[in-house]
């Protein structure tokens, strides 16, 4: 004996089924229920595994959607991995050490910050972007910009009397990476955005800066004097420095591909079928 009342109710709660998870906001059990109900019916699955499976998976993709909405929102530079990174050319740079800033747990949160120095090619930006990529993997929100940009940005809140807002609305990052903080201009030096910045984030919200000069320059870099110690002040109250005094990686990169090519070409054109396979 058939059950007429059941049957027809259950096929159209399925056809509407698409709409209404769609209205919930449920796009992955709306791609996945019917696969799981699928198995769920085979396998004898109680009512509750297969709900809390679907469940899973929905709250799943929502972690996978917002770490992607908050890489883009980083813009880091591209490619720029911990993987690619060649700890060997830092000495001062210990893997552990960029590891357990990667992590993020011991410092952010804390509002304590991260200053690395060095020359021009030393590989500030690249060690950065990576923590950077690593943080926002493991749930953090991070801005990366260049300092000149973003103290434009200030400047121009500041002019439409919105400076207190726009930085407020950073502290949504828990960690603003500023890079080349010495390449701020003089125009934008004689304004003290990036102090009332600094201030604002004091103990409360983490900052990166990369600098080719360490503090002794830094004068350039704010209105005046007192300005420029108070904000070295509350930077380096809860931060770690590294100083990163290494040759530029692609100058001892070109280097080493010109000894690479000088012993497969010597000046002796006899030799050149021997070292081919170097
Ligand atoms: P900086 O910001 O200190 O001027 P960058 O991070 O921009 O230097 O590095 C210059 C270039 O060299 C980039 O292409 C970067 O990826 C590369 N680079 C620098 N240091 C390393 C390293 N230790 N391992 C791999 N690539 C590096
Ligand atoms: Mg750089």
């Amino acid at each position: 004996m058939s059950h007429p009342t059941t049957l027809p109710r259950v096929e159209v709660d399925a056809a509407k089924l698409p709409l209404m998870l769609g209205e919930l906001r449920l796009p992955a059990i709306a791609r996945m229920w019917a696969e799981m109900a699928e198995r769920s019916d085979r396998e004898g699955w109680p009512a509750t595994r297969f709900l809390s499976i679907l469940t899973e998976i929905e709250i799943a993709e929502r972690a996978r959607r917002r770490i992607e909405r908050h890489m883009a929102d980083a813009r880091l530079p591209p490619d720029k991995t911990l993987d690619g990174f060649d700890f060997a050319h830092v000495p001062m740079l210990s893997r552990a050490q960029v590891a357990a800033l990667a992590s993020g747990d011991a410092w952010l949160g804390k509002g304590k910050n991260l200053l690395l120095f060095g020359p021009p090619g030393s590989g500030k930006t690249h060690v950065s972007a990576a923590i950077g990529r690593s943080l926002v993997e493991n749930g953090y929100r991070v801005l990366f910009t260049r300092t000149t940009e973003l103290v434009q940005r200030l400047q121009a809140a500041r002019q439409e009397l919105a400076l207190e807002a726009a930085i407020s609305k950073l502290d949504r990052y828990d960690l603003l990476m500023l890079d080349d903080l010495s390449y701020v201009r003089k125009d934008q030096a004689e304004t003290s955005v990036l102090f009332e910045l600094i201030s604002k984030r004091y103990e409360r919200r983490s900052l990166l800066i990369t600098a080719n000069q360490p503090f002794g320059e830094w004068n350039k870099v704010f209105p005046d004097p007192a300005m420029t110690i108070a904000s070295i002040d509350r930077l380096v109250h809860h931060s770690t420095i590294i100083e990163m005094n290494v040759e530029s990686y692609r100058q001892r990169a070109a280097a080493t591909r010109k000894r690479r090519q000088d012993r497969k070409n010597p000046t002796d054109t006899n030799t050149e079928n021997k070292l081919d396979t170097d």
